[in-house]
């Protein structure tokens, strides 16, 4: 079986989120149960493309309106050996070679041109993919056209899944850019449309054959969790499939890990915990023999930004304990978090911006990883923390209540509060500074969510099973 994933973000070509994780990781393990599994994402002018060697595998044009742009399909050479699956990347000159992945005025204009160069490519193949799979918004136009536009006529057989990986972006945009898509009877505009836009996400979920989640309670949620398309996710459940993501166990692998100070595993753990603790706290002035809690994450309303500041003010003054936060966003979160080292100097730090390195040094030096999300669609963080041996304190919802189990449980392994509010995130802190008080139970914690296995292993062939499913 062949499957094609279509993506915006792909690790390690282009990450901005989760995202990119999950379609750097899915196909791999894919390829690993036998099955030809392939990426296709835009090529982005970036560090990561300027040292990739490429061959090209389709020239073309694409037109959006009366503006003509040359198109390029460029196959990364060796991928299949160096990232476990084959990946493509579409250049489009002048639209969708810049930079950053999203934030440009013209988005809806230069994801609507990728999906139709994407379309375009797969015309001249000798046989069709089995499967393609689209993800999130940016990709949510391929099954309408898929299915409506006379141009793709001859691969309107072809089953289409689509993953949602955040249901609160959607991509609407006017019906003034409808003239962008390519010829369908325009009968069947209200495909295309909800709310009076045309939203890429909505037409997805009518168009594709079958849709999935990232976690199974985020499906459950979805119907009543005000994005605007609680009906849509009510009436088309049935086309729905809850599959938690997994990680890349390679990549995220403390014995392995070149981005830390000190490799561990099980075994080790103590002393490769404190080695990468004293490394993080030395590099950002902070006492390695307190517990330290860290927040990694996007400074947006999602995860909790706007009391981020007011979390760790409070907690840093009811416990003896310390924080660290790596993320960027919002500006008036990065002000308030980048104020609150003069309040505790030596006690609390924060770093604005984008470091993958320093995430992994996060996760591996950290004893505590909070996550005060007000949904979270599956969360990547906390199932790396637990590899790494970081104790998660997260919020009951989405995919953080499928994967961690609160210690006041059987078996329970992390810490669980039900609110997004200072009071109830300080409060889940102060059980967490408990908890490290309690060494022998801390440590034997430690060592059991290493062991936990989140790996993409059992989800990967929850995907084929999908497949199978509708597959010609
Ligand atoms: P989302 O996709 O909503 O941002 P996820 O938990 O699914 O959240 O995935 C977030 C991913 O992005 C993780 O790999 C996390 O380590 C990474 N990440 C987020 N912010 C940063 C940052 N500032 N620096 C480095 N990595 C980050």
């Amino acid at each position: 079986m062949k499957v094609i994933h279509v993506s915006a973000e792909c690790y390690p070509a282009a990450k901005v989120g989760g995202l990119a994780d999950v379609v750097g990781a899915l196909p791999k393990y894919q390829t690993n149960l036998g099955y030809e599994a392939a990426v296709v994402m835009p090529y982005y002018d970036n560090k990561q493309s300027k040292s990739t060697k490429y061959t090209v595998d389709y020239t073309g044009s694409v037109t959006l309106a009366d503006q003509a742009y040359q198109v390029q399909v460029l196959k990364v050479t060796d991928s299949l050996k160096t990232l476990g699956y084959f990946l493509y990347q579409v250049k489009i000159e002048h639209l969708l070679d810049r930079e950053n992945v999203y934030g440009y005025d013209d988005d809806t204009e230069r994801f609507i041109a990728f999906q139709k160069v994407v379309l375009d490519w797969m015309l001249q193949f000798k046989s069709t993919p089995n499967i393609i799979h689209c993800h999130d918004h940016h990709t949510g136009l391929i099954p309408f056209m898929l299915t409506q536009a006379v141009k793709y006529q001859s691969m309107r057989g072809v089953p289409t899944v689509f993953t949602i990986h955040n249901a609160q972006y959607q991509g609407e945009f006017s019906f003034e850019k409808l003239s962008y898509l390519p010829e369908y009877n325009l009968e069947q505009s209200g495909i295309l449309e909800w709310d009076y836009a045309v939203n890429p996400m909505a037409a997805a979920i009518k168009a594709c054959w079958k849709y999935t989640t990232v976690s199974p309670n985020y499906m459950n949620e979805l119907p009543h969790a005000s994005t605007g398309l609680d009906w849509l996710f009510d009436t088309e459940r049935e086309k729905s499939v809850g599959i938690l993501n997994g990680i890349d166990a390679d990549v995220w692998n403390p014995s392995t890990d070149k981005m830390i100070a000190k490799n561990y595993n099980v075994r080790t753990v103590e002393a490769g915990k404190k080695a990468n603790k004293a490394a993080l706290c030395e590099k950002f002035n902070l006492d390695p023999n307190k517990p330290l809690v860290a927040f990694i994450g996007r400074l947006v309303y999602q995860k909790g930004a706007d009391i981020m500041a007011g979390i760790f003010d409070r907690a840093l003054d009811a416990n003896d304990v310390n924080g660290l936060v790596l993320g960027s966003g919002d500006p008036h979160a990065e002000y308030l978090l980048n104020e609150l080292k003069n309040k505790y100097p030596g006690r609390y730090n924060t770093f604005i911006g984008y470091d993958e390195e320093l995430s992994h040094l996060i996760y591996s030096g950290a004893d505590f990883l909070i996550m005060p999300s007000r949904f979270e669609p599956c969360g990547l963080n906390q199932l790396y923390a637990l590899r790494y041996g970081t104790i998660p304190v997260v919020r009951t919802t989405g995919g953080l209540k499928d994967t961690v189990k609160d210690i006041g449980e059987k078996g329970g392994f992390g810490i669980r509060h039900e609110h997004v509010s200072v009071d109830d995130v300080a409060l889940a802190i102060t059980r967490a500074n408990k908890l490290y008080n309690d060494t022998t139970e801390f440590k034997r914690i430690r060592k059991e969510i290493m062991k936990i296995d989140n790996s993409w292993e059992n989800s990967a062939s929850e995907y084929i099973d999908l497949y199978n499913l509708i597959a010609k």
